[in-house]
């Protein structure tokens, strides 16, 4: 029969892309949209990573590689992981993949069995559980509180723990919150996941964008028994504003890369060669044009949190990592617009796209129902302008 996927036909699609669109359309009509809505920063790829591709085209370095990425990008990888995470690994340990959405969809391809559960926290970033889905695993999430940062607690992760649980995934610094987990809760949660015997998939994809004082911690670089449950993902998208490349990477024990490698050649072969010299120039090159974006970055951040936390009824905390602002809108929703009660995050959002002309993230497919993200990855003079709109709006509910 002509029946369709029941697992494919599971998925959702996902929303932030859907609003990226939106505002895009809108603004190719010539409506002067600002859209905080972006997952991707909007710098340039530094020139001497482009000038690394243009060279690697002219060398004809365009043909297949092995399928887990060249040798010369995994010794790249190793080094970083050592110099900036305290982390030992050997190249047979990491698999370069496209993207960091890729490294992870490998990950649960090669970790999970049918039924085995992932425990996610919430909010969480709205791809986890559909590809732990796609993976024919159970995707179970534990709510953190504004009380613990939207962090969860090691207990709560042990309260969620079952005889099926597989892995958890961690997220610091988190899209969407931007917060970051101190040693002392990774040491804690760490202690659970050994306790408990199941795997920690440490999404670290923003670890360059950490501002102020904190530091970023991997939680496999706490001890031997986490490191050998760990798997560690990131990549160059977001810290060398190199989405376009697609270029991710993971380090984990031996066996996990073996599969993750052989899920890979079937699937993709191997990631694109040329970008794969872009990321070698990117973790080994100057690294100066990664500390100039954090600068601006971190300008950006400052502003949105001191302006935001002045509205009326919006509240957040702030941000320490990554490009996002995540604000409760629960007092919101409690108003009327035009007579009618606004009620949910993206009715919210419906309104400020069209009648104020913002784009921005409602929450629900994140997994906090009256939140909306904003991202900063927009320059300082459009961050104003949204910002005066929302401020419009918000006063005058
Ligand atoms: N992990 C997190 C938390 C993200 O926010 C993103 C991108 O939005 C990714 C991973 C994936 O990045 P990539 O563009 O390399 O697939």
């Amino acid at each position: 029969s002509l029946t369709l996927s029941k697992k494919a036909s599971g998925v959702k699609p996902s929303s932030t892309l859907a609003i990226t669109a939106k505002a895009k359309a809108m603004k190719a009509e010539g409506i002067d949209v600002v859209g905080f809505g972006a997952g991707e920063p909007d710098f340039n790829t530094p020139e001497n990573i482009n000038e690394a591709a243009i060279k690697a085209i002219k060398d004809g370095f365009t043909k297949y590689t092995p399928a887990s990425g060249t040798e010369e990008l995994k010794k790249a990888v190793c080094a970083k992981f050592e110099s900036f995470n305290g982390l030992h690994y050997e190249p047979n340990q990491i698999v370069i993949s496209n993207g960091g959405k890729h490294s992870l969809t490998n990950i649960f391809e090669a970790i999970l069995n049918p039924g085995d559960e992932v425990i996610i926290p919430a909010p969480y970033w709205l791809t986890y559980p559909e590809i732990v889905k796609l993976s024919d695993g159970i995707p179970v999430v534990v709510y953190g509180s504004k009380e613990n940062g939207y962090k969860v607690t090691a207990q709560q992760i042990r309260n969620a723990v079952t005889e099926n649980t597989k892995a958890l995934i961690l997220n610091s610094p988190s899209n969407p919150t931007g917060m970051i987990y101190s040693e002392e809760e990774l040491r804690a949660i760490a202690e659970v996941a050994v306790e408990k015997d199941f795997y920690v998939v440490a999404d670290e994809m923003y670890e360059y964008l950490i501002y102020g004082e904190k530091k970023h911690i991997s939680i496999a670089s706490l001890g031997d028994e986490i490191y050998k449950r760990t798997i560690t993902c990131s990549g160059v998208s977001k810290s060398y504003a190199m989405t376009g490349w697609r270029i991710g990477y993971t380090g984990s024990s031996v066996e996990i890369a073996k599969l993750m490698s052989s899920v890979q050649s079937h699937q993709t072969s191997n990631p694109n060669s040329i970008a794969q010299k872009a990321a070698l120039e990117a973790l080994s090159g100057d690294q100066s044009a990664v500390a100039a974006m954090k600068v601006e970055f971190n300008k950006r951040r400052q502003y949105m949190y001191e302006r935001i936390a002045k509205m009326p009824l919006l509240d957040l905390l702030e941000p320490e990592g990554a490009f996002y602002v995540f604000i409760d809108f629960t007092d919101v929703l409690e108003k009327s617009y035009k007579g009618q009660k606004i009620g949910t995050a993206a009715r919210a959002a419906e309104i400020l796209l069209e009648e104020y002309k913002v784009a921005v993230v409602p929450c629900a497919d994140f997994g906090f129902d009256n939140f909306i993200r904003l991202s900063y990855a927009i320059s300082l003079e459009a961050i104003e302008k949204g910002l005066d709109r929302i401020e419009n709006f918000v006063s005058s509910l």
